[in-house]
């Protein structure tokens, strides 16, 4: 079966030119400018309304919220941002929607009018009383400083080319860079027949560029029939993820030690003096710290951990958790494995798919966490609580771990799927 494959490719960059690099960093500013200018007329109407603490925002169209064109045009009369015309246009119709996803998450949790620490510190120390603008999730002012940069551009009618190894994008009517290219450092090239969708620019704390390629290419997929590896993938607050073979993922040593030295670095930045010199170069550190901390641990969970996993088994069954929920749920500490699982998961079921392998989400009503393992009995007194590691099944009691045993659930869920689901269909065949 030939399917079209969509998939991204991320490589360092460099500007061809002094002025392209310009134009780069005017395309970011506009986008953190249109967000901003966002933020601004959201913080205005609010103090004008009042605002409720624990109302949800209204929509864009209840506020009146100018258009991104009519933002511009204001834009004009003032000539420090007149560059809003200079830049892709997509890098502020990609800010609006950034700042309405903004809104959306904030409306989820509004009801629960929860302040930022930070506010509730001053509240207690100083006595300045909080506001809206101390909620937890509200829409905020991004900084130019400290934060990555990006902006995104889509292909229109080719406009978006590679040739000789230099990434050609789109420019603006009104800008004097005609030409903007980067060379790119392709450690691997794209697939044949790749057609270019859309193109993410970053530009990291150190003022490196990356460039994010998402394209579509045609793949040639064969089904391996029946699968015989089948593996049950538990996931895990402490350790990844536990699979039904008692195997957890384990980080190897070298995350570990990176891990240990920006916990240290980060404790050195706590005790300078916030907004210092010492302090700004601390805190540069940790951050690059951090993004090498966090593209190792990517980089280990993704090219090695779920390659790896994808070619050995045939078939990979996971929960169907609502991995959001899971982060916002107090008796869980903020972890940042939260964030990668579901891309782990996603990577998983691409490399599968393309080997004409299976992957399968069990249903949201399988309880493959309170089910015994041994003889099905649903043991319901587990739900909700994480606390409990081992369990001794009250109907044919069996000892069983957690997360071993929910791993092996969703093997058994996998076998059944294999008999109910697939060998029906490749009998018919
Ligand atoms: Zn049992």
């Amino acid at each position: 079966m030939l399917e079209l494959v969509n998939r991204g490719y991320v490589y360092r960059a460099i500007p061809i030119s002094d002025e392209v690099e310009t134009y780069l960093r005017q395309c970011f500013g506009a986008d953190r400018k249109m967000y901003n200018l966002h933020v601004a007329y959201l913080y205005d109407y609010l103090e004008k309304k009042p605002y409720q603490i624990g109302d949800k925002l209204p929509s864009l169209k209840q506020m009146g919220m100018p258009t991104v064109s009519a933002f511009k045009k204001q834009s004009v009369s003032d000539d420090h941002i007149a560059y809003l015309y200079l830049v892709d246009a997509f890098a502020s119709n990609e800010a609006k929607q950034h700042f309405n996803k903004a809104m959306t998450a904030f409306n989820k949790i509004a009801s629960k009018k929860q302040y930022k620490k930070a506010a509730l510190k001053r509240q207690k120390t100083l006595g300045i009383e909080p506001t809206f603008r101390d909620l937890k999730g509200m829409p905020k002012f991004h900084s130019r400083k400290g934060s990555k940069a990006s902006y995104t551009t889509f292909n229109q009618n080719g406009n978006i080319y590679i040739e000789d190894d230099i990434l050609y994008l789109p420019s603006a009517q009104k800008s004097s860079v005609k030409v903007v290219g980067l060379k790119l450092y392709t450690h691997r090239p794209l697939p044949q027949g790749s057609k270019i969708k859309n193109v993410t620019v970053t530009m990291n704390t150190k003022g490196q560029f990356d460039v994010s390629i998402c394209v579509a290419f045609p793949k040639q997929i064969t089904s391996i029939g029946i699968p015989n590896r089948i593996l049950g993938l538990d996931y895990s607050q402490s350790h990844f993820f536990v699979d039904s073979e008692g195997k957890k993922a384990n980080y190897p040593h070298y995350y570990r030690k990176m891990k240990a030295r920006l916990v240290k670095e980060q404790r050195i930045l706590s005790r300078r003096v916030k907004g210092s010199n010492r302090w700004e170069k601390q805190r540069l550190i940790v951050s690059r710290l951090q993004n090498k901390v966090a593209n190792q641990r990517k980089d280990w969970r993704l090219h090695k951990k779920a390659y790896a996993l994808s070619n050995r088994y045939d078939m990979i069954v996971v929960e169907n958790i609502n991995l959001r929920a899971i982060g916002q749920n107090k008796h869980y500490a903020k972890n940042q494995q939260d964030n990668g699982f579901g891309n782990f998961r996603l990577y998983i079921k691409y490399k599968l798919e393309h080997q004409g392998k299976y992957y399968v989400k069990v249903p949201k009503n399988f309880a493959s966490t309170q089910l015994c393992s041994t003889c099905s009995h649903k043991n319901t007194a587990l739900k909700g609580n994480v606390a409990v590691r081992e369990w001794d099944c009250p109907s044919c009691g069996a000892h069983l771990d957690r997360d071993i045993n929910a791993a092996f659930n969703l093997k058994q869920y996998g076998e059944h799927y294999t008999k109910d689901e697939i060998l029906p269909q490749i009998v018919v065949a």
